[in-house]
């Protein structure tokens, strides 16, 4: 094999979505919406697949005309700017593509990246892609320090990723945050990598800022999307990256002689979605009005749950997850096929296999050396539907 996949064999969500499966537990475990996506969208994906040869076939390698046109059209009164749809977008195959066309295309041997923890856990096997790239970490503290994060930028920093609304803490940068981080972006001439999946999804009034909407950011800033969370169909796997053209071009290139491009039908219902969203945006019609308030009473009623069981959530601003501190939980972890994993991940396997419910370890969050810190949470997606919500409130009210 080639050394550059070395140290990344593992991966969190194939063992834990196969061991979930296996023990068919109620999965509260990898973020995927258990309903299914708004008609409108179900029912353009219907009809572009009715509409004749072309919809079966190539299209646009970096991202199906329609498609393209109206994101631009779309972002561009988000981010108070023209979006040029040719030449700014990208679309990818779901979010995670847009980001490994973004390392690949940006970063080098040598460089370094600095990812605030906790992190999406795929950043850091990207990173470890790239030979010699070591990630620098700042702290995992849930508000970002401005004098440690100054302290993390070098001569060699070429980028900063940050993750808002995050998974999987649902913390939302606030503008002034983003502004410490623009500044320094600005000051070191580094390039922002800002992963905005779940840039709909915000909770009690707490406003989503895109950090390319600020000033002096725009020119270095990949905005990172997918129609997988902004329409709840993750398994079509439409993503998109988004930026100025200057920086956009590189990443086409690693994706025209990757993928290519995406599934030509989900790029036109996709297209089909944002039209609709676009029409009706800021009224209560709107699908990105609906789905957090439908999502919100989730995440109250599974903070109250777990609350009632003596796990101790952290209230997420944002996002699918809700992360829970389990120190409190006198569990007996004598499974011997677990002994040398940290504490979360015994205890998330025992949690499967014992009593039937599939959580996500929150360590799998951390780089290895802060992950012993960080080995008493466990994380909930709460975007399922309520009987999969009572379901689990049912197992774990049984068993304290
Ligand atoms: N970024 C973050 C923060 C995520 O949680 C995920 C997983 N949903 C992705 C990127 C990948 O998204 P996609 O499913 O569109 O590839
Ligand atoms: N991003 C999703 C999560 O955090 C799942 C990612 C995956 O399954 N690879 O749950």
């Amino acid at each position: 094999h080639a050394r550059r996949i070395e140290g990344i064999d593992k991966n969190i969500w194939v063992e834990l979505t196969q061991l979930a499966a296996d023990y068919k537990a109620v999965n509260l475990g990898q973020g995927f919406p258990d309903f299914s996506p708004p008609s409108f969208v179900q029912e353009a994906f219907c009809k572009a697949l009715n509409e004749g040869f072309s919809m079966h076939q190539y299209t646009r390698a970096f991202g199906h005309p329609n498609l393209v046109k109206i994101l631009a059209k779309f972002f561009s009164r988000i981010v108070g700017r023209e979006i040029d749809p040719m030449e700014d977008i990208l679309v990818s195959v779901g979010a995670y593509q847009a980001l490994f066309c973004t390392f690949q295309a940006l970063i080098d041997e040598g460089d370094e990246v600095i990812i605030v923890e906790p992190f999406f856990d795929y950043l850091f096997a990207l990173s470890k892609q790239l030979k010699g790239c070591g990630p620098v970490l700042s702290s995992a503290d849930w508000v970002l320090s401005p004098e440690e994060l100054a302290s993390k930028f070098s001569p060699r920093t070429k980028a900063i990723v940050i993750n808002t609304p995050n998974n999987p803490l649902g913390k939302v940068y606030k503008r002034k945050e983003l502004q410490m981080i623009a500044e320094l972006c600005i000051k070191h001439d580094v390039i922002c990598i800002s992963d905005e999946v779940y840039e709909w999804l915000t909770y009690d009034g707490t406003k989503h800022v895109k950090i390319a909407s600020l000033p002096g950011m725009w020119e270095r800033t990949v905005t990172i999307g997918s129609a997988g969370k902004t329409f709840s169909a993750t398994g079509w796997k439409v993503g998109w990256a988004m930026g100025s053209e200057h920086i956009l071009k590189h990443l086409k290139t690693v994706h025209q002689n990757s993928v290519y491009h995406c599934a030509t039908a989900a790029q036109e219902a996709v297209a089909v979605g944002f039209q609709r969203e676009y029409d009706v945006f800021g009224t209560e019609e709107s699908y990105f009005h609906q789905l957090p308030i439908h999502l919100h009473e989730k995440r109250l009623r599974l903070a109250d749950c777990l609350k009632s069981v003596g796990l101790k959530p952290i209230l997420p601003q944002g996002g699918y997850f809700m992360i829970a501190d389990i120190s409190n939980l006198n569990v007996d972890l004598t499974d011997p096929s677990t002994k040398d994993e940290p504490y979360d991940y015994r205890f998330v396997k025992w949690l499967i296999k014992e009593k039937g419910l599939a959580t996500i370890p929150v360590s799998a969050f951390y780089s290895p050396e802060h992950r012993n810190e960080f080995q008493k949470y466990i994380r909930f997606c709460f975007v399922k539907e309520d009987s999969t919500l009572q379901a689990a409130e049912d197992i774990l009210r049984q068993w304290s």
